[in-house]
């Protein structure tokens, strides 16, 4: 099977709660990173993707398919537990 490089992690630029980013970047916690003090939820809605803060209940991002079927790829990639 050919892996493709839409299975490696391909992250360029993060979504990121910006009422979580405030509370980050002001010291107001004690996570060391952005990424362990955000608790997003991400799903599909019915016009697309939508991420959402779970921490504040707001809307981060809601991607709008406009009715398109996107190509998806559902596939992981698991780290060899043997040599
Ligand atoms: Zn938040």
């Amino acid at each position: 099977m050919v892996v493709s490089d839409n299975l490696k992690k391909s992250i360029i630029d993060y979504i990121a709660c910006s009422e979580c980013q405030k509370e980050f970047e002001s010291g107001m916690t004690d996570s060391t990173s952005l990424q362990d003090y955000s608790k997003l939820d991400i799903g599909f809605s019915d016009i697309g993707l939508q991420v959402w803060c779970r921490r504040h209940e707001i809307n981060v991002c809601h991607i709008d398919f406009e009715g398109n079927e996107l190509e998806a790829d559902f596939r992981c990639i698991l780290a060899n537990s043997g040599p």
